[in-house]
Order: C-alpha cells, then structure tokens, then sequence
C-alpha cells in the first residue's frame, strides 16, 4: 500500500490539535519497565546516562512507541531545594526527608539553577541524549513536578495538608517559590530538547484534598506553570492524573492537552472532556498489566480502543506508570492489540 505514514510526532501533534492521525498513538510511561527489559538498574543509569537512553530506544523498536520518556517522577527540584531524596539501586527515587519545618525556613530556600544545581544536570543531559538519539520524528517526553507537589515534598504531605488550614499564607508563599523553581526546572527541559512536559499530582487529587482546597492551593499555581512551559516552546502538557479526579477534571483540562487517566471509564471521559483534551490510558497498570494474563490485557485495550479511539482524541497507555515487573508479553499484547485495531480501523 502506498498510504505514507505520520512520524510518531506527527501522530501525537495530530490528536493534540484536533486532527486525524493515521493511526491510534501508542505511549507508555515506562522509566522502570526499561530498564529492567533492558536488563539494567536504576543505579546503572545514574552512573550511565546512555543506557537509560537505549533502554527507552529498545521500547520503541519493540514495541513501537510514539514517545521516549525520560526518568519519570525524578523530585530533583525538590532535592535541589533541600529535601533529601533516596535513589534505591532498583527502584524509582523518592523524597525521604522533607526540609521545611515552618515557615521561618522559607528565607533558606533559594532559587536553584536547573542546569547546575543537585541531579537536575543529569536529567537534563538525559533529556538532550534523549532528542537527539530520536530526532525530530519521535517526541521526547519529560517530567516535571507541579508546584502543589514539590511545596508537599519539601514540607511533608501531612504538614501541608494541616497547614492549609492553620496557616494558608504560610502554604501560598512556599507554593510561590516552588512555582518560580518547578518553572525554571520545566523550561530547561524545553531547552534541552523536551517536546511534552509531563506532570503528575497524585498528592492533590480527590482523595487528597477537597475541590476548595485544590481551587486555592493547586490549581492556579499548575496553570500558570503549563502556560510558561507553553510560552517556552513546549509542544504538548501531558497532566496524569494519578487517583480520582472527577470532580477536577474541568479545572485540570486547562492549558492542558492530554490527560493520562487513571480510574476512569475512558468512554465516558472521551465524551464529556474530549473536546479539551486528548486522553491517554487506561488499561490497569498494577490489576492488567502487571497481574493479569495476556488475554486480560487485549481485552482490556480493545475495551478502551473501541470506546475511546473513534473522537480521534485518544492515545493507548496504561492507567500510571508500567511497573517494573511487567511481562513483556503483556506489553507486547497491548502492542499487537493496537497494531490489529489500527490495520482495521485506518489500514495502517
Ligand atoms: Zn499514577
């Protein structure tokens, strides 16, 4: 057949700008899963940049990925800023010990250099390993955190939540500086080479915290963020939305362009929001991908291409991030179940 085909940027700048791609895009978030198929540790690839890079490089050619991703979830704003982060040899890393203990430590925390400061470099340099391995055709994805969830990590969950109602100002100047540094962070990605700028924020959704409390302490600070990364140049915010949303979702799709759903019924979500926003998901990362077997996981993806993929406004994902110990059966299942809905759906 003669039918040329979209670059996987075209395909993802397609459903992100209302138009028909040639076939459904294909994105996984993928840090952890990888490496371990590529055979390496995280530990590894702090001391190895390129394997991380080619362990993302393997996902594509195997399973044919419209995205790279970089070390997802890396607090290194929230490191940088004096949280201690720990990096277990063959785990994500994670912030251990917040470093604002009220708000007479605000005065400490200064405005970090993204390209100098802590592990923020090292992602950085990923980030531009990452483009120019994959060119203009494929585009690099890479995270950062929103403002809401770093002012959690440097100050402690538990804290942030009490000092919403105790002392709100003290929580909106500590939102502010990390607003200004998650915004730096973000646009060096941009200008390392990032075309999507991912976010997640499983510290403020519906179980977390009350709409009120989102409205006033999360929300305003995390547009204001995606618009800057916009302005710098980045193709496409992509919010995953970790936990229940659902009464948010309206607040969540602006300056926004896809949203990587978790817990919802993607039929549902594609109708009501999908005029706003591409979605991406749902297939269950922990339930289908991880625990169930590889009929579980076709069904599963064929559930969410026939409900989801007719707007045009769809990406075939997993509900978070693919863990770790996930066959490569199951991706390889969610690979060919896409690769037999788009032969029949666009011929592709
Ligand atoms: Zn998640």
């Amino acid at each position: 057949m003669a039918r040329s085909q979209m670059t996987s940027m075209e395909r993802v700048m397609a459903v992100c700008h209302n138009e028909k791609p040639d076939r459904v895009p294909f994105i996984l978030a993928s840090r952890a899963f990888g490496l371990k198929y590529a055979g390496a540790k995280f530990v590894q690839a702090y001391e190895d940049p390129d394997l991380y890079v080619q362990s993302q490089l393997k996902l594509i050619k195997d399973f044919r990925l419209d995205s790279v991703w970089d070390i997802w979830c890396t607090p290194a704003v929230d490191e940088a800023l004096g949280a201690t982060m720990d990096t277990p040899e063959d785990d994500p890393p994670w912030i251990a010990q917040p470093c604002v203990h009220g708000p007479d430590d605000l005065g400490k925390l200064r405005r970090v250099d993204p390209w100098k400061d802590g592990r923020m470099p090292y992602l950085l340099d990923i980030v531009t390993r990452l483009k120019k391995a994959v060119g203009d055709d494929i585009p690099v994805t890479a995270w950062a955190s929103p403002p809401f969830r770093t002012a959690c990590m440097i100050r402690g969950n538990t804290e942030l939540y009490m000092d919403m109602y105790d002392d709100p100002r003290f929580v909106k100047d500590l939102l502010e500086i990390a607003t200004e540094n998650c915004t730096a962070y973000g646009k060096a990605l941009v200008e390392a080479g990032a075309d999507i700028i991912a976010i997640s924020n499983p510290v403020a959704n519906t179980d977390c915290i009350s709409l009120e409390h989102f409205k006033e302490f999360a929300h305003p600070y995390s547009k204001h963020m995606f618009g800057e990364m916009k302005k710098a140049g980045a193709k496409a915010i992509n919010f995953h939305t970790c936990g229940r949303w659902d009464d948010r979702f309206d607040l969540c799709c602006e300056n926004v362009d896809i949203i990587h759903c978790d817990r919802v019924n993607i039929g549902e979500f594609t109708t009501g929001y999908g005029d706003r926003v591409v979605a991406m998901g749902n297939v269950k990362s922990v339930a289908t991908m991880l625990q169930g077997s590889v009929e579980q996981v076709k069904r599963e993806a064929l559930d969410c291409l026939e409900t989801a993929a007719a707007t045009g406004r769809y990406i075939l994902s997993a509900d978070c991030e693919v863990p770790r110990e996930t066959s490569a059966a199951n991706v390889r299942a969610l690979a060919d179940t896409l690769a037999a809905f788009n032969e029949r759906t666009f011929g592709a």
